[in-house]
Parts: structure tokens; C-alpha cells; sequence
């Protein structure tokens, strides 16, 4: 159940079209709806009411998106407010700097109302449960994951994985739809010391495609920016 009637959502976009559409959609679904035309005035309505969610364009005149994401994930009292970047296309490396800085997820613009508000309402879902504790056995489809004892089957066949193939998919099972950037996959499962390599990530995930077989599909390219688990299983 997602309670759309109290969730609070600022738009901080400098195209008033894009705001004035953002708006309509998001109201008609019963969200309560605030603007800023600017990075600044969007920090100083954030200060005086935390929204429940963040829509960030990230070409804003004065400080733009990437550093309003910053500052926003760099203060205890606004780390917690999930941010959805709204991006042009060929943005890639600015939504993986993005997703690196903490952004939950972004959109692609020009983007369909429908797409908006599946992203929306995906975002403060995920808000509202929690993720899946470490030791938590997951059942997705035909695959079934026992961090405990590092055990992987699909269609109850057991899946011989190296520890780092396990490391990446349990990253990625835990949180579908969620995608992860190819540093964010290496600095989680080997640490930061590890030296990092996309190619080294795409090694593993072609690997870790190739042993799980008819589930391998839900381990998802998302072009130029990393990988994430399918959330249609
Ligand atoms: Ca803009």
C-alpha cells in the first residue's frame, strides 16, 4: 500500500513546462506537491520542510543538480531524503556520478507521466520496507539465495559460484530495481582496497549470467550506467 495522500515531493527544476507537468501528474495522484526553480531555493524550502522525496533536474542554472545531491547527502538531516535525478539523454556519466553520491534512481528526459509515477511510487516503496536483512534467504522466481550458507539454486539445483560471483549477486538480489554503478558493485563486495576495474565487473556478471543458467536474465545490463536485478520476477 503506498500512501500517496501524505508523501510530500519537491521538484526542483528550472523548466517551468517540465515542472507544470511533473506537478499535474504527481497531484492528480494525490501527492502533495512543492516547486523550486533553483538549486538554492530548493535547499531553503528543504530546511524549512523535508520532503519525502526529492525530483533533482541536474542542469540547473547556479548550483546544479550534482551539487545540490551532494550537499543534500552530505547533511545527517537530509542523507535520508531519497532523490530521483531527472536527466537528459547522454547524461550518463553525470546519473553515475549521481547514483554514486547516494541518488536513489533517476528518469530520462523527455519521459512519459506513466514511467514518472511507476519511478516515484518504486522509490518510496522501497522507503517503506526495508530491505532484506544480511542473513535473510531470498526466493526470487526459480532462484533461491542462502547467505548463510553461501548457497545459490536455481529450480532447486545447486549453482557452484566463486565468493566474489555470490558477493555481486546477493548485492544486486537484495535490492531489485535498483541499479548499482560498477564501483558501487566492486567497493561492496571486495571493499574499498580492491582495485577497481569495470572491466572486472562485467568478468563476474557474464560469469555469474553464464552458472545461473534460465535465471542469468534477471541479472540486467542498464547501458552506460551498471547492472541491476530485474523486478519482473
Ligand atoms: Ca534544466
Amino acid at each position: 500500500m503506498v500512501k500517496n495522500m501524505k508523501s510530500r515531493i519537491l521538484i526542483i527544476e528550472d523548466e517551468e513546462d517540465i515542472r507544470e507537468l511533473v506537478r499535474y501528474n504527481l497531484e492528480r495522484e494525490g501527492f502533495c506537491v512543492a516547486e523550486a526553480e533553483s538549486g538554492e531555493e530548493g535547499l531553503k524550502k528543504i530546511s524549512k520542510k523535508i520532503p519525502d522525496l526529492i525530483l533533482l533536474d541536474l542542469m540547473l542554472p547556479g548550483k546544479d543538480g550534482m551539487q545540490i545531491c551532494r550537499e543534500l547527502k552530505q547533511d545527517e538531516d537530509t542523507r535520508g531524503i531519497p532523490i530521483v535525478m531527472m536527466t537528459a539523454r547522454g547524461e550518463e556519466s553525470d546519473i553515475v556520478a549521481g547514483l554514486e553520491l547516494g541518488a536513489e534512481d533517476y528518469i530520462v528526459k523527455p519521459f512519459s507521466p506513466k514511467v514518472l509515477m511507476a519511478r516515484v511510487k518504486t522509490v518510496l516503496r522501497r522507503r517503506a520496507s526495508p530491505e532484506p536483512a544480511d542473513e535473510a534467504v531470498l526466493t526470487i522466481g526459480d532462484l533461491m539465495i542462502h547467505p548463510g550458507r553461501h548457497q545459490v539454486t536455481v529450480k532447486g539445483k545447486p549453482v557452484d559460484l566463486t565468493a566474489t560471483e555470490f558477493g555481486v549477486l546477493h548485492l544486486l538480489a537484495r535490492r531489485p530495481g535498483w541499479v548499482f554503478t560498477r564501483y558501487q558493485i566492486v567497493d561492496a563486495v571486495h571493499g574499498e582496497d580492491y582495485p577497481v576495474t569495470e572491466r572486472s565487473v562485467d568478468v563476474q556478471i557474464v560469469g555469474l549470467r553464464k552458472k545461473l543458467k534460465s535465471a542469468g536474465k534477471m541479472v540486467e545490463t542498464v547501458r552506460g550506467i551498471g547492472y541491476r536485478f530485474g523486478e519482473m520476477y
